[in-house]
Parts: structure tokens; sequence; C-alpha cells
């Protein structure tokens, strides 16, 4: 995963620091000071720490884990 820095208009998702699946956001429900915090659909993972990706680069990684998956089994 590379990180760099992009136009700011551009959309971002937040991912998973550990697995890079998509975070959900909590709302202050459960009275966190913290004014952003995360949770991991995949891994369980909670809390403020996140990684900012381009939407079109999460959604093009998630259609090459796909796409390797269903060509994987292409070894003539
Ligand atoms: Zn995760």
């Amino acid at each position: 995963m590379k990180f760099h820095w992009k136009d700011p208009l551009e959309p971002t998702v937040k991912v998973c620091p550990k697995c890079g699946g998509k975070l959900g956001q909590t709302s202050s429900m459960s009275g966190w000071m913290t004014p952003e915090y995360y949770y991991c659909e995949k891994c369980g993972y909670k809390g403020s720490v996140y990684v900012e990706i381009d939407a079109e680069d999460y959604m093009a990684a998630n259609k090459k884990d796909t796409q390797q998956v269903t060509g994987s089994n292409d070894n003539s």
C-alpha cells in the first residue's frame, strides 16, 4: 500500500491499519472522549487510528483481489 499526498478534493476511504478492511465509524454513544473512533468489521480492530486511501484505490484493490482468486487456477 502506498502513501502519498493527493488532491484533498478526491474522495477517500478510511481503512483498517491492521488488515486494510473498511472501517465503520462509531458514534459517541458510549461516551468516548475521542472525536473519531473507528472499528473494523473484518478483524475487530477498534481505535482512532486509521489509514486513509483513495476511494478509487480501495475499489481497485478489492477488484484485483477478486480477480486474483477467480483467475488463480490458470496454470496450464
Ligand atoms: Zn481490520
